[in-house]
């Protein structure tokens, strides 16, 4: 782990991802403090269920989503076509 200083840079062990150190944009009552953002400044890390996981709304990771969602509706058309003949 890359020690937390502002303008620091790390790339993620969970997805590969280019992280930034910056200072967090959180509303009163939290207190900002620095934690990893990606590149378009929000955070990387969310807290879910007892552990933390990567937070990325990179090109990439929408395409992998789309690309998946896609084979699925294929597989399930072709699932119904199987069951026309
Ligand atoms: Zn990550």
């Amino acid at each position: 782990m890359v020690e937390k200083q502002e303008g620091a840079s790390m790339i993620c062990s969970g997805c590969g991802e280019k992280l930034v150190c910056r200072m967090s944009n959180y509303k009163p009552p939290y207190t900002n403090k620095l934690q990893w953002q990606n590149q378009d400044g929000t955070a990387h890390y969310k807290y879910e269920e007892g552990k933390f996981s990567c937070n990325t709304q990179s090109a990439e990771s929408k395409q992998l989503k789309q690309a998946l969602k896609e084979q699925d509706e294929f597989l399930k058309e072709a699932e119904l076509s199987k069951g026309e003949q």
